[in-house]
């Protein structure tokens, strides 16, 4: 009876508020409002709750609408509640802000004109002012009650998400508790932090051991500390007197970024005594005794150095990520310190499976930082997910609103995916305005520039949180701090290649067991954590043990030319780790012996020697080195920068589409094909002095373009190392074609009847991307040459001209022969 009474006070209440409603606003104290709303029992909710059901059904609301109405007020209720339990300075607010029926209906309404205006062409939101000081005022107490009490528990979620997730408690990965407490000294200066990472510890053992012994395998969880304090220790015991340490990373972001830290740790200037080595990239210097390079970088520095005999140490970093280079230089390395016995050796891994390497290494010791510190929760879905992007999403929205605080790293497979899910996060969080805590969204890939890299280390505001979208580069390479929760869709972007057609794709696949547990592991750094896999544990069960090692799946073509430029003839014999299918060798010597950079004895021609010094792949070099004779080479060095720049030269956005077709459109004005307009491109944004604003207009990236004018520096450089005279014959564009073609005939292509090409050596099917201006063309041209091959719903090429057919008779005789 008493229920009933107050229930009655309470609609007496309400009709009070009603009835002063009318238009104007009554304000009222939020101590006065919040002393209603705290007397309000669940049940009671619950009918108002049905009330609004009824209206909603009345006024015909779309689902989304309905669900983001719904959304408004369950987290409108759920920071009212919570408010209850504090009681933080008074401010007022108008009454209409109680979101009472009428309010409601109002809002329906107004939602409703607002749309019917908007399909007339108008429009209008009769409630916009009241939405934006709502917005304000929500910002407010969420930031009140938000920060100081621990975050908001919903409880009410049900209606967040139509489309929620259900998640399945499918075991723990058991950590060792004895560690220090990480997140405590997040704060503390470096030094300190420095000596809380778990291989700081073992530092006197790890100098003894280096000491003892020239080869030694290290092996620790991912963020103990092997690529950030190893080096270090070893330059503080004076390795770096006699030589530099050189410390490989199979990734150039890792590469620059750690560079970035450890010269920070050690107070010094990035480039001066730390520095690092990426392709197009060198930021060292004569002083520079630490040297962070991508494995790549090292394999060329045995060209010029086949004893490496500068450097003291070599730690070939990640090596459980078995990159073809990585494999190579294990070869290399081993052969190396065989005859250089001062030269140390340290093969560092992040997984458990080192005795690979040390069998491989002579029985090298193996050396365990011991394991990961805190345990991690596996969940996984009850049935698989359709659609792994949604269900990561709603995924990530989901922790967002419902768990304790803590950042989320969620893998996705590459840029694009990326971008989706970004813009995706951001128009999902920016319809709740304020009215949940800030979601910081951080992308992390290859091509992301370098000032947004670091965005991912800036340690999160408290209140909010972060999320990090990332490749597989944060499997190992990187360690972010404050990760609690992992999305593992269970994918992974990776390089295949088929020996047969020397076709190599990039696939989108399924990861291996030990990649799963590797991201797992990822959110029980510095606290428990959780990991939610957007599959179910029976598909976990059949996963493969681990991830097939990229020499095997590859196109070997570039490490061979390296090889055989290192004096290594006799490949089949190379001592590999897990050895190349022969297949792909001898495709690579095909293809090595075509190009004409080796002879028919499988020696390195002259040719062959000068493709060697363009750190790029065998077709683009000897399109470069060809360019000689067609006296096009300032052309072709261009063209090739700008291929190296992959596929981010122009943007579109989303409301500007037809404008930036247009736009691109004029540069492959004659239907001259893409590796003609990328050059129109690059020349007159040359002839308007290399400006952004030109960029700007036509919808092209200034930062690709000057990463490209970059590249294009360095190749010629390398022009003139290689002797070939910088000319210039833009008026000839065959003359270009066929440079292009000398370096590209294994992949032209003729034209089938039903509008698809195939290739001509190695039939192969594939079709002219969306993205080329030849695509537009009809009739299309009968003969093309490709840059590359794309496989998303079929055989893409991407980057393709056109090509008179005589010219592949012209250009490889040995390869194409006229049919009789
Ligand atoms: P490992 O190589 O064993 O995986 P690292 O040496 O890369 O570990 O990382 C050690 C610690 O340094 C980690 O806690 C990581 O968070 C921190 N760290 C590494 N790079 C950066 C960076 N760029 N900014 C901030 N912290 C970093
Ligand atoms: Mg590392």
């Amino acid at each position: 009876d008493a229920a009933r009474t107050r229930k009655l006070h309470l609609r007496n209440l309400a009709k009070e508020e009603k009835e002063d409603d009318i238009g104007a606003l009554r304000i009222i104290s939020r101590q006065e409002y919040l002393k209603k709303r705290v007397e309000q029992k669940s049940e009671e909710l619950a009918d108002e709750i049905e009330d609004e059901q009824n209206m909603f059904d009345s006024v015909e609301l779309t689902e989304s609408e309905r669900r983001e109405f719904r959304f408004k007020q369950d987290l409108y209720d759920l920071i009212v509640k919570n408010s209850m339990k504090d009681d933080c300075g008074e401010y007022t607010m108008p009454d209409a802000y109680d979101l009472g029926v009428n309010q409601k209906k109002r809002f329906a309404v107004a939602l409703k004109n607002s749309r019917d205006g908007e399909s007339k062409g108008k429009k209008m939101n009769p409630f916009a002012e009241q939405e934006q000081w709502e917005q304000q005022q929500m910002g407010k107490a969420a930031l009140n009650f938000g920060s100081k009490n621990k975050r908001l528990k919903a409880n009410r979620y049900e209606y967040v998400f139509g489309d929620q997730i259900e998640f399945i408690n499918t075991g723990v990965v058991e950590g060792e508790k004895n560690y220090p407490d990480l997140e405590k000294f997040e704060c503390v200066k470096i030094k300190e932090e420095q000596k809380t990472l778990p291989v700081y510890g073992y530092k006197d053992e790890l100098l003894n051991a280096v000491r003892d012994h020239q080869v030694l395998v290290i092996v620790g969880e991912t963020g103990c500390g092997k690529t950030t304090q190893i080096p270090q220790y070893l330059h503080e015991a004076g390795y770096t007197k006699v030589g530099k340490i050189g410390c490989t990373q199979p990734r150039r972001v890792a590469a620059m970024s750690v560079a970035a830290r450890v010269s920070k740790e050690m107070g010094v200037k990035l480039g001066h005594e730390v520095g690092y080595s990426i392709r197009f990239e060198d930021c060292t210097s004569e002083k520079t005794s630490i040297k962070y390079m991508t494995d790549g970088m090292l394999l060329r520095e045995f060209l010029g150095e086949p004893d490496l005999c500068s450097y003291s140490v070599i730690m070939l970093d990640e090596a459980h990520e078995r990159t073809v280079t990585t494999d190579i230089l294990f070869g290399l390395v081993k052969d190396v310190a065989r005859f250089r016995p001062d030269l140390k050796l340290l093969i560092s891994s992040a997984t458990l499976d080192a005795e690979k390497f040390s069998d491989y290494f002579d029985s090298a010791p193996i050396f365990k930082i011991p394991g990961r510190p805190y345990e991690v929760k596996i969940h996984s879905t009850k049935a698989p997910e359709a659609n792994y992007l949604d269900a990561a999403i709603v995924s990530a929205l989901q922790i967002h609103v419902k768990e304790p605080p803590g950042d989320i790293l969620m893998f996705l497979t590459g840029q694009e995916e990326i971008e989706t899910v970004e813009e995706i996060l951001k128009h999902r969080t920016r319809g709740l305005g304020t009215k949940i805590d800030e979601l910081i969204i951080c992308p992390i890939y290859a091509n992301l520039p370098t000032h947004l890299q670091n965005k991912i280390f800036e340690p999160t505001p408290e209140g909010a949180r972060k999320v990090v979208l990332a490749t597989n580069i944060a499997e190992t390479s990187l360690t972010i701090q404050g990760i609690k929760y992992v999305i593992d869709p269970g994918f992974v972007k990776i390089k295949s290649y088929n020996p047969r057609t020397g076709v190599e794709s990039l696939l989108v696949k399924p990861i291996s067991k030990a990649s799963a547990n590797q991201r797992a592991g990822r959110s029980g750094r510095t606290g428990p954590g959780k990991c939610y896999r957007l599959y179910t544990a029976y598909n976990y069960q059949e996963l493969e043990d681990n991830t097939v090692p990229e020499i095997q799946r590859t196109n070997l073509a570039n490490v061979v030319l390296t090889l055989k430029c290192l004096g290594i003839q006799d490949l089949l014999n190379f001592d590999f780790m897990d050895p190349p299918p022969s297949e792909s060798l001898l495709k690579a010597l095909e293809l090595l012996y075509a190009l004409g950079a080796l002879n028919k004895h499988g020696e390195l021609t002259k040719v062959g020697r000068r493709m060697a010094e363009f750190p790029l792949d065998p077709m683009l070099s000897k399109m470069i080195v060809a360019s000689e004779k067609y006296r096009c080479s300032e052309e072709i060095i261009t063209i090739a920068a700008m291929l190296s720049i992959g596929n981010s030269i122009f943007y579109r956005p989303k409301d500007k589409q037809v404008l930036a077709d247009n736009a691109r459109v004029r540069f492959s004005e004659g239907n001259v094909g893409d590796h003609i307009a990328l050059l129109n491109v690059y020349n007159e944004w040359k002839s308007y002095d290399y400006g952004s604003m030109w960029c700007y207009e036509n919808f092209v990236q200034f930062k690709s373009m000057k990463r490209a004018r970059d590249i294009r520096d360095q190749l010629k450089g390398l022009l003139e190392r290689v002797e070939i005279e910088v000319t210039s014959n833009l008026n000839d564009l065959d003359a270009i074609k066929k440079a292009i073609t000398a370096g590209f005939f294994p992949h032209s292509a003729k034209l089938q009847k039903d509008g698809s090409y195939r290739t001509i050596k190695h039939p192969q099917i594939a079709y002219l991307h969306p993205s080329s201006s030849l695509a537009q063309i009809h009739p299309q041209p009968r003969w093309v040459v490709f840059h590359e091959l794309v496989l998303t719903t079929k055989e893409y090429m991407r980057q393709v001209i056109e090509l008179k057919p005589e010219w592949l008779i012209e250009i490889a005789p040995h390869f194409y022969k006229k049919k009789d």
